[in-house]
């Protein structure tokens, strides 16, 4: 097993739509098993294809429940409702998170690395995990959640970052993600 380097926000890849999986076999595994050390090295709850590169409707997740990482593959929400607001963040926009609301539960539909249809009730931390990652497969980041203030500050601080080639921190960026620690969504 190894891991990947995980892609950040600017990378094209994260922002195109994932391919289908046509067939799940070895190499889809090692896949699989790679992005789960990437995603429990980070530390990370959930780690979609994309963000380490990979055109593929697949993501791994793991919200610390007990059941280990979990693979789902081609995944569609097939139901949700309610509503409910969370501090989210993302491995891909890494240090900044924001309260997003989304549906509170959802009725997630794909298939297992076996190949056996899974099909999960999925309720606020859990149900919000599986969002995060399949806007992933669909080419959107959390950014494109928020409001337009948020937002108009999120891509201020994301385009001060970008520029900082230095390595400081012009604008105190190290002191916003002290707060974002606490329970950003793809970290634990
Ligand atoms: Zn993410």
């Amino acid at each position: 097993m190894s891991t990947y380097p995980i892609r950040v926000y600017g990378d094209p890849v994260l922002r195109q739509r994932a391919r289908e999986v046509d067939e799940i076999d070895g190499r889809l595994k090692v896949l699989a098993d790679d992005m789960v050390e990437t995603m429990v090295a980070a530390p990370g709850v959930g780690l979609a294809a994309p963000q380490v590169g990979v055109q593929k409707r697949l993501f791994v997740y793991d919200t610390g429940d007990g059941g280990g990482p979990r693979t789902i593959v081609n995944p569609t929400i097939a139901e949700s409702d309610g509503e409910w607001t969370f501090e989210e963040g993302c491995l891909s926009v890494p240090g900044l998170s924001w309260p997003i609301v989304r549906p509170r539960h959802i009725h997630l539909v794909g298939w297992d690395l076996d190949g056996n249809e899974v099909s999960i009730e999925a309720t606020e931390f859990e149900a919000r995990v599986l969002q995060h990652e399949v806007d992933h497969l669909d080419g959107v980041l959390l950014v494109e959640r928020l409001d337009d203030d948020q937002r108009k500050e999120a891509l201020r601080i994301l385009r001060a970052r970008a520029l900082d080639l230095s390595g400081n921190d012009p604008d105190g960026l190290a002191g916003l993600s002290g707060g974002e620690r606490r329970r950003p969504l793809d970290r634990r």
